[in-house]
């Protein structure tokens, strides 16, 4: 016997994520699910960050949660001070917590194994291993009813584990750090570019659009990605949109859309259609078949 779903409610509480910032000079995002607000990662001043939340009508009092993908200034800049000063929860794996807290004990900090999930008011919150230099970097995948967005930043390859994680993703938020020739031609030392190009380092515009095209290719209903944590010396915006884009359209993706998350600001929105929907959903199945997305892109 069927039974008749109302999606109304869900949706007009609505389903946003936004990146307030992305790169080496600091990485966050807001989620924004029903009556929930997490941020991933805080690599960005709080006085920043109280201003790019403003752009939203969201206070640093309205957030549930902060999740940490890894330990590095970039991503975790304002944990400790915002978890004493403000009293917000921060979630990352054990050995993360640990390096953080090395010199003084945070006052209000979560554990999430890595691989596992967190339910926290309306969200699911998953992680998964990434491949990075630091002591226990993860990815995330954020569900909110049957949408869920990806995280996969900051690791030097993406292989089939993480291909796996990401699968089924409606946007996925995907490193896109340098072009590999720019790289190996620019100004940084032997040293620091081996770091980079290796299998802990960071994804190329290359290896974004691989693991875009597989994931793709394996049935993804990926309608939207984000090129992330973009280098100023060794990428630009246009660059990494350009070869993603011709990528996609060569294997016959033409239809996803691309947007480039800047740094040192807000610039770009996701949401999932804003009409009501009402769907037929077998009982014996809790599987909803939900129309493709209407993807809202400001860059
Ligand atoms: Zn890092
Ligand atoms: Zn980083």
């Amino acid at each position: 016997m069927n039974k008749l779903v109302d999606f109304a409610g869900a949706l007009r509480v609505g389903f946003s994520v936004y990146s307030l910032g992305s790169g080496s000079s600091g990485n966050s995002t807001l989620i924004s699910a029903g009556h929930t607000r997490i941020l991933i990662d805080v690599g960005i001043s709080v006085l920043q960050l109280q201003k790019r939340l403003s752009k939203y009508r969201v206070r640093l009092d309205d957030l549930d949660g902060i999740f940490l993908t890894h330990e590095h200034g970039d991503h975790a800049r304002s944990a400790y001070a915002l978890s004493k000063r403000f009293g917000i929860p921060i979630i990352a794996n054990p050995a993360t917590l640990t390096v953080l807290s090395r010199e003084s004990a945070p006052p209000n900090w979560y554990v999430l194994d890595t691989g596992c999930c967190m339910s926290l008011r309306d969200i699911v919150v998953e992680s998964f291993p990434v491949s990075h230099d630091a002591v226990d970097p993860v990815g995330y995948n954020v569900y909110y009813g049957s949408w869920k967005v990806s995280f996969v930043t900051d690791t030097g390859v993406a292989g089939d584990e993480i291909l796996r994680s990401v699968e089924g993703a409606n946007l996925t938020i995907i490193e896109a750090n340098h072009d590999v020739d720019r790289l190996l031609s620019g100004p940084y030392p032997p040293l620091l570019k081996r770091r980079i190009l290796s299998d802990r380092g960071h994804l190329s515009n290359e290896a974004a659009a691989d693991l875009a095209v597989s994931s793709l290719a394996k049935g993804s209903k990926m309608s939207c990605i984000w090129l992330a944590h973009l280098s100023k010396t060794n990428n630009t915006p246009r660059m990494a949109r350009r070869y993603v884009q011709h990528r996609l359209s060569k294997a016959g993706f033409q239809n996803v859309v691309v947007g480039v998350a800047l740094p040192d600001a807000p610039n770009l929105t996701w949401r999932p259609p804003s009409r009501p929907c009402r769907l037929h959903v077998p009982e014996s199945k809790g599987l909803l078949d939900l129309p493709e997305d209407v993807v809202e892109l400001f860059d």
